[in-house]
């Protein structure tokens, strides 16, 4: 190559690759692995601190941490771990995690607590079983808890390590697309009982957060969605730039484009982690992530929990109480139609459902919207929005305006 030739190319080429002594193939490699530039970007894991009333903590994302497993390994102080997961994530992640910890910390005394799936087993009972396989394991206070899987094991492990010992260290190891955008990030941990939803629980944010996005690619369709729901909503209320952006990247993050689901989950968590900074204890604007969610949990109340009944996920509750939320501000004289129009086409286009199910009973739903712990003496409290990206705490909403929206 001409001297002349070697310095304009050096000059305006964005790659170079050595090709001597390469063959064709190996050369063709090397271009290809060049271009995927962002592939290269999705593996690289990004990281965000967060503060939080028990010291900062870190969420890691990328594709490809459990087999990595550093972040893991650095994230576990003491000489016990006890994983707690569910029968379908030991299957698929488990092996992985556990190969990558006890390669990088030898040193440590694991123990895995394995729970049937499902919301039905966020009980006491299971409670229990956590805090007595930590017994079993001589668990001492630097022990720490890894929660691997979705946030039914996250809540539970959380509450396991938010009681052994008045608290110790959970590392939330999130594995369905929601727990990586909402409950693994901000403490939350808890329990049902038959009277309702996380009525036993403690504030215990978590010493690190681990979220593999490779994970996701064993998550059923449904559950992909169901999570997209709680995605849409960190856009809704607080970033409507950022629901043009999901509108732009819908097709992406359906079909799991690495690159767009690390950034969705990133920006998610990053949402989440400014509101529970400024509001730990749900005091205040902490609230606004309740957002679809009165509707919601009145739905999942009424249809009876689980999703196997037939009834919708709580991800799909959510994005029906989205819809609803959003009306009932438009006919409150907070938004204009054109929002609620917009996140409603936002929400078919992931695939989610957008209206109460056949067969529950407006009045039944209201009922329920009453005996919500959102709802104070004075009368029903909504989060609703003033447009989109501008969420709100609304109290006293008059019950006709609800029962309008529920019954439309
Ligand atoms: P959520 O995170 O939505 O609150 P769950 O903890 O109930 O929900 O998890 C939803 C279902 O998905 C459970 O049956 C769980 O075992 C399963 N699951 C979790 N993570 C994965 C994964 N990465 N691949 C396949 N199935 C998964
Ligand atoms: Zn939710």
């Amino acid at each position: 190559m001409s001297a002349v030739r070697t310095a304009l190319y050096a000059q305006v080429a964005d790659i170079r690759i050595d090709t001597n002594g390469r063959d064709a193939a190996s050369v063709h490699g090397a271009v290809e692995s060049a271009l995927g530039l962002v592939d290269i970007v999705a593996r690289e894991p990004r990281r965000l601190d967060v503060e939080s009333p028990r010291g900062a903590y870190a969420i890691h994302v990328g594709a490809g941490l459990l087999a990595d497993g550093r972040q893991l390994a650095e994230a576990i102080r003491g000489r016990h771990v006890l994983i707690a997961t569910d029968a379908n994530v030991a299957r698929i992640q488990l092996p992985v995690l556990e190969a990558s910890l006890r390669r990088l910390r030898p040193d440590l005394v694991i123990a895995v607590h394995c729970m049937p799936p499902g919301e039905a087993e966020k009980t006491l009972g299971r409670w229990q079983e956590a805090v007595a396989a930590l017994a079993k394991l001589g668990a001492t206070r630097d022990a720490t808890v890894v929660a691997l899987g979705g946030g039914v094991v996250g809540d539970l492990a959380g509450f396991a390590a938010a009681t052994w010992m008045r608290g110790i260290d959970v590392v939330q190891v999130p594995t369905t697309l929601l727990a990586m955008v909402d409950s693994s990030v901000g403490g939350k941990t808890g329990v049902d009982l038959p009277a309702g939803k996380n009525l036993v629980g403690a504030f215990h944010p978590p010493a690190a957060v681990i979220a593999d996005t490779a994970a996701l690619s064993t998550l059923p369709a449904r559950e992909l969605r169901a999570g997209l729901a709680e995605v849409v909503k960190y856009g809704a209320i607080f970033d409507a730039t950022f629901l043009d952006w999901l509108d732009d990247r819908a097709e992406a993050l359906l079909a799991g484009d690495p690159e767009a689901t690390a950034e969705a989950v990133l920006r998610s968590c990053r949402y989440k982690a400014d509101v529970v900074a400024r509001d730990p204890f749900e005091r205040g604007d902490r609230a606004l992530l309740n957002f679809g969610h009165t509707f919601g949990h009145a739905i999942e109340t009424e249809q009876g929990y689980t999703g196997a009944t037939g009834g919708l996920v709580h991800g799909e509750a959510v994005a029906v109480g989205m819809v609803l939320a959003a009306r009932l501000s438009t006919a409150l004289g907070r938004a204009a139609q054109a929002d609620a129009d917009r996140l409603l086409a936002l929400l078919q286009r992931f695939g989610l459902p957008t209206r109460v199910p056949a067969g529950l009973d407006p009045s039944a739903l209201l009922a329920r919207m009453r005996l919500d712990k959102k709802a104070d003496a004075a009368g029903l409290r909504f989060v609703l929005w003033d447009g989109a990206g501008r969420g709100v705490i609304v109290r006293d909403v008059p019950e006709s305006a609800v029962m309008a929206v529920l019954a439309g």
